[in-house]
């Protein structure tokens, strides 16, 4: 990045947090800083019964491998919405999100591409229906339960962990929305423990 995003002048550095990093020179207050490329994941675990919902994936890389379906939350999206909207666009499964059950931290460059991500598990129920897909980004989808994955090729790593997490962890027992400061404020999501909830 060599020019500032929001007024075009050329950037320089600034001391801010403990680092130097770009920032836009406008004394007038543009105020850009570039704190780096960051995004957001979700990934799905969605239950029928005991049985956890896979999509396999038709594009490279890994075409043909199995996983949980999940995609990039939009920067103006409520995440519940995000998770929801990924499920029911590769598999034509509605679901209804229950809780968080986990999430990866990967720092730019690496796994999570070119930005550092955060990808968040969750757990959703699944409303009646059968699966189906565009035959394109997705080949297949179904719900499969562990004993079928074990013998099943090409489930990845991550999903596997996420579905046996999942099954493990009481009903409930995740991190829910929840009331608190902030509540009703638009775009304004609160996640936390639920002591007692719905063991
Ligand atoms: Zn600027």
């Amino acid at each position: 990045m060599k020019f500032c995003p929001r007024c075009s002048l050329t950037l320089t550095t600034k001391e801010d947090g403990g680092r130097e990093r770009l920032a836009c020179p406008d004394a007038g207050g543009c105020g850009f800083i570039d704190f780096g490329d960051f995004s957001i994941g979700v990934g799905a675990v969605v239950f029928d019964d005991d049985r956890a919902l896979l999509v396999q994936r038709g594009w490279e890389p890994n075409r043909g491998h199995w996983q949980i379906p999940g995609g990039y939350a939009e920067h103006d999206e409520n995440i519940a919405e995000s998770v929801e909207r990924e499920v029911l666009e590769e598999s034509g499964i509605t679901a209804k999100l229950r809780d968080a059950v986990g999430f990866r931290h990967s720092i730019g460059g690496g796994i999570g591409g070119p930005s550092t991500n955060i990808y968040i598990v969750f757990r959703l129920d699944a409303e009646p229906g059968e699966p189906s897909f565009d035959d394109d980004e997705i080949i297949g989808a179904g719900f499969f339960s562990l004993d079928e994955m074990a013998n099943m090729e090409g489930v990845q790593g991550l999903s596997r962990w996420a579905i046996e997490l999942a099954l493990r962890a009481p009903h409930g027992s995740g991190m829910q929305a929840v009331d608190g400061p902030g509540s009703g404020r638009a775009g304004w999501t609160l996640f936390g423990l639920e002591p007692g909830g719905l063991l």
